[in-house]
């Protein structure tokens, strides 16, 4: 699960981490209101979308050469005229593909004087099993780029869990940021209070783009992303309460709901199976007889029909959709549970797709005869391959 800068500082300043001042506002008058409680007279008005580049991003609804999602202001006017611009207008950026976000929060903060700025991130190494420190001096811009170009100014230092972060990780720290005196002290410290938050909070990836020294020789968190591992939320609420569902994806929200894992892709023919495994299969099996799957959606071993129907919906709500196939393996599940499910969902919904229904395993005649008996244009398929042939053959005729 992700959270916005805004958060992700409030929660990183409870650990004594130093960011700069600033409140979030959902409309202008909340952002001028910001900016009063501020010192000035620099003021940053920044877009709070679950995506990165927002600096270099672009206002759909804005000139060309309008700014971006991360305005620097030297007045509360300013900040009023440029919150002004951006809440409810699209921000699209590297990270946000082609339909962009909406901006419906911000986040005013005081303007930070940079000396020089820095890249820090963490993330759990599956290949270390540890979690990894990732810095660099080349903070501020394009990560990947820095990577891709020069991988020399880019250091990891990984952390043994059974030891923790020591000293000698903090002076690491430093060094590869080319620190020294109090800078690398302060350094040494920071580091060390981002790893007690990363794994207090398990977070999954914690990136600082840019940490800044200010003209003053403080280290600042200027930018910051975080995200959590979904499967430990329960163990923090106050986390889980900074979900913001306008930023996923509303079907994935939906599924969410029932326990069931959906994630949209581009294609037109919608899954609905049992297993992941089965479901990355049928993926391969449409994509193989030259269509493409609209979706992956595994309803998981115990599917009710309840579930089966909030599947349906689920699929059909996509506008892409010209098509679904069913291919469920009873094992635990029987088939006609699920052939009952099917029949629901398909009269609920008003089914005006064709749909392919394959069907193996425990009690498999019984659910053949609910689906032939239902009245539905059902078509049934004897097996994988079939099913695939018989749905790609009516998505393109019906073309
Ligand atoms: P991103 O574009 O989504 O990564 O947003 P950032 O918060 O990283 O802001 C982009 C850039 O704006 C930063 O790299 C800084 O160069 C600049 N910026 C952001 N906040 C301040 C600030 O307080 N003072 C100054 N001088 N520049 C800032
Ligand atoms: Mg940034």
């Amino acid at each position: 699960m992700n959270i916005h800068e805004y958060q992700a500082k409030e929660l990183l300043a409870k650990f004594g981490i130093g960011v700069p001042t600033g409140y979030p506002a959902l409309t202008v008058e909340e952002a001028v209101e910001a900016a009063g409680k501020l010192p000035g007279p620099l003021y940053v008005v920044k877009a709070q979308i679950h995506a990165g580049g927002r600096g270099k991003g672009k206002f759909k609804e804005l000139p060309a050469d309008a700014k971006g999602g991360v305005r620097l202001a030297k007045s509360v006017e300013d900040v009023r005229k440029d919150a002004g611009e951006m809440l409810g207008n699209t921000l699209v950026t590297v990270q946000t593909g082609d339909a962009g976000k909406q901006v419906n929060r911000l986040y005013v903060t005081d303007g930070v004087d940079i000396a020089k700025e820095y890249y820090l991130s963490m993330v759990v190494d599956r290949a270390t099993s540890r979690v990894a420190m990732i810095v660099s001096t080349e903070g501020g811009m394009d990560i990947e780029e820095v990577a891709h170009s020069t991988p020399e100014k880019i250091h990891t230092i990984t952390i043994d869990p059974a030891t923790g972060f020591m000293p000698h990780h903090g002076r690491s720290v430093a060094y590869a940021l080319k620190l020294d005196g109090a800078l690398a002290k302060e350094a040494q410290k920071l580091s060390a209070k981002l790893y007690e938050a990363f794994t207090a909070l398990d977070c999954d990836m914690l990136e600082i783009n840019p940490l800044v020294e200010t003209e003053d020789g403080k280290l600042l968190v200027l930018d910051t992303k975080m995200s959590f591992d979904s499967n430990a939320l329960y163990r923090h609420p106050d986390v889980e309460a900074m979900r913001d569902e306008t930023e996923e994806d509303p079907m994935e929200v939906e599924a969410g709901k029932y326990d069931l894992a959906y994630i949209k892709l581009d294609g037109d023919i919608g899954c609905m199976v049992n297993g992941a495994g089965l479901a990355m299969a049928t993926m391969d099996i449409i994509k193989l007889n030259g269509s493409f799957p609209a979706n992956f959606l595994d309803v998981g071993g115990g599917a009710t029909t309840e579930k089966v129907t909030a599947a349906f919906k689920i699929i059909l709500s996509d506008p892409a959709v010209k098509g679904i196939l069913v291919n469920i393996f009873g094992g635990i599940m029987r088939c006609d549970t699920i052939a009952e499910g099917i029949v629901i969902a398909a009269k609920e919904v008003e089914l005006d797709v064709p749909l392919v229904v394959r069907l193996e395993g425990t009690n498999v005649q019984q659910g053949k005869d609910i689906l032939a008996n239902s009245g539905l244009p059902i078509i049934p398929a004897d097996d994988l391959g079939d099913a695939a042939r018989k749905i790609v053959a009516e998505v393109k005729e019906a073309a």
